[in-house]
């Protein structure tokens, strides 16, 4: 691989966070009930709404962001942005408009650019879980910017 990447060790304890949009809290709870023992081996954060009720149903201690439209998932952002979430679960609702739509795709495109693994609905949740590298440790290949952070401006 050429020098325009480079490798990130992730541990095996991640830091993973969970976000529902309304309509999907209910599918996002029930999957984390469900998943609830493995969920536990980990850091997880979610937005506010989101975090309360994982809190309540599974028992598990969550660190919430401010609620997704007042700032979460922008929070959330800035943590991809820092190194400091390793898995997003973000079960996002394709039906309903969102007054944070813009938040959302922010979201879901620094994700990328940080080639952090991403799970917008439950099947692709069920095959992150699985993984051997959802609890095992993972060499993560990322985009190496510094050419771009270099680069000249006009
Ligand atoms: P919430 O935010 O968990 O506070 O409801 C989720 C979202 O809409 O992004």
């Amino acid at each position: 691989m050429s020098s325009q990447y480079k490798k990130i060790n992730i541990p095996e304890r991640k830091n993973i966070v969970l976000i529902a949009h309304d309509n999907k809290k209910r599918e996002l709870l029930e999957w984390a009930v469900l998943h609830a023992k493995e969920l536990a081996k980990h850091n997880l954060y979610a937005t506010g709404t989101t975090g309360k009720l994982l809190e309540r149903e599974t028992g598990l201690e969550v660190t919430c962001f401010e609620s997704g439209p007042l700032g979460g998932d922008m929070q959330a952002g800035a943590y991809i942005a820092d190194g400091k979430l390793d898995l997003v679960l973000f079960f996002w609702d394709p039906l309903a408009a969102q007054p944070h739509d813009p938040d959302v795709r922010a979201l879901l495109r620094v994700a990328v650019v940080w080639n952090v693994p991403l799970a917008c609905n439950q099947s692709s949740a069920d095959f992150l879980i699985t993984s051997p590298y959802f609890s095992g440790k993972y060499i993560k290949t990322v985009t190496d910017f510094t050419v771009y952070k270099n680069r000249k401006s006009p």
